[in-house]
């Protein structure tokens, strides 16, 4: 494969100088800060939040380093990696002239995002098994396109995608191709964030939002080369991870421990779970999950969605999506929600099917 950054990167990205902070100017010690505008009293708040974040969040991938066992130059973090996916567009995809592909049913950001971009989708549906149809995607490919997303496991359906049709993708296509493992550590699979030194072309998307119990802070995690890592740089917005984020993230990633308990007791619940709603009649299928979460399967799905809303249950109605009908996509709770779920479902399907 002849893979070469310089080609896929948008010119104007290639060429663009960056926005250069005063952080970025100046790395001694210094003790008087006239350079930032800053309110020089302090702030209502702690005090120090009268100061603008690190730009590089440099404390915050030191940690992240460690855990993932990569170095910090090939770490990118963004307001949720749905910053990340719209940054790559940016970086990637010319607006109105370049593509890029999609396996639905999977993660919505990447059209939205492609939308948002006036990029076009080419859309290589998963097969049945809700695999990936590897010679679809490579009929699709053409000169324009610049990125493939995978998600992996995939969201909504639950499943890991074969490990070597990804690789597959990775060694026949010359463009960018991102795994999203925004659910990796609920899942048997090994990530793909130790195989950057085989693929220059990988990005691995991750996230504090799910197993780490932290969608409220917004910090989404990119590992790939340091030559992506650089245009995504680039591209940011300068502060883009605001200061109690990256002070939140620093005290959360010293929880590793508490983190692997809670994971592991949300898997405990989802087998659980799986196993009550499996052997619910009427129930058509639970399909098998690596996530911490449930497709399941049931005639009049779109019913039943209506019906739980109507008790204040909310899950995903997921019945619109290619080979999805009549499919809920439904959220491990904790064990009272669970419990409140189930009654709820089995009192539904009382009414509906005797
Ligand atoms: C939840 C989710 C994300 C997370 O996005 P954040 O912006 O980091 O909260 C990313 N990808 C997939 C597939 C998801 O399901």
């Amino acid at each position: 494969m002849d893979f070469d950054i310089k080609k896929l990167v948008r010119p104007n990205i290639e060429k663009l100088k960056a926005y250069s902070s005063a952080k970025d100017e100046f790395t001694g010690q210094a003790d008087v800060l006239l350079d930032a505008n800053e309110n020089s009293l302090g702030s209502p708040l702690t005090k120090w939040y009268n100061r603008y974040p690190d730009p590089y969040q440099k404390e915050v991938k030191e940690k992240i380093a460690f855990i993932k066992k990569l170095p910090q130059s090939q770490i990118f973090l963004g307001n949720g990696s749905d910053e990340i996916i719209d940054l790559l567009f940016r970086v990637f995809c010319e607006p109105g002239k370049d593509n890029s592909i999609i396996c639905p049913p999977t993660y919505p950001m990447y059209e939205v995002s492609a939308n948002i971009n006036d990029v076009a989708i080419l859309s290589a549906p998963l097969l049945t098994d809700f695999q990936l149809n590897v010679a679809h995607i490579e009929q699709l490919v053409n000169a324009q396109t610049k990125i493939i997303w995978i998600c992996s496991p995939n969201n909504p359906t639950g499943n890991n995608i074969d490990r070597i049709d990804i690789e597959t993708i990775l060694n026949h296509f010359n463009g960018i191709v991102v795994v999203d493992e925004a659910y990796i550590n609920f899942s048997k699979q090994k990530s793909f964030a130790q195989s950057l030194i085989d693929y220059p072309n990988l990005v691995v998307l991750q996230t504090l939002s799910k197993a780490w119990g932290l969608a409220g802070i917004r910090l989404g995690m990119c590992f790939a080369n340091e030559t992506i890592v650089g245009y995504l740089n680039k591209v940011k917005a300068p502060y883009n991870i605001n200061l109690p984020a990256q002070e939140l993230a620093l005290k959360a990633l010293d929880e590793v421990g508490q983190v692997n308990d809670m994971i592991q007791h949300l898997v405990e619940m989802r087998i659980a779970l799986a196993e009550v709603i499996e052997s619910m009649p009427h129930v058509i299928k639970v399909y098998p999950s690596d996530t911490n979460f449930l497709l399941v399967k049931i005639p009049h799905a779109t019913k039943l969605y209506a019906y739980l809303s109507s008790k204040g249950i909310i899950v995903r109605n997921r019945s619109t999506l290619p080979n999805c009908e009549d499919t809920l996509r439904i959220t491990v709770g904790n064990e009272k929600e669970n419990t409140l779920l189930v009654d709820a479902m089995a009192a539904w399907i009382e009414q509906n099917f005797s």
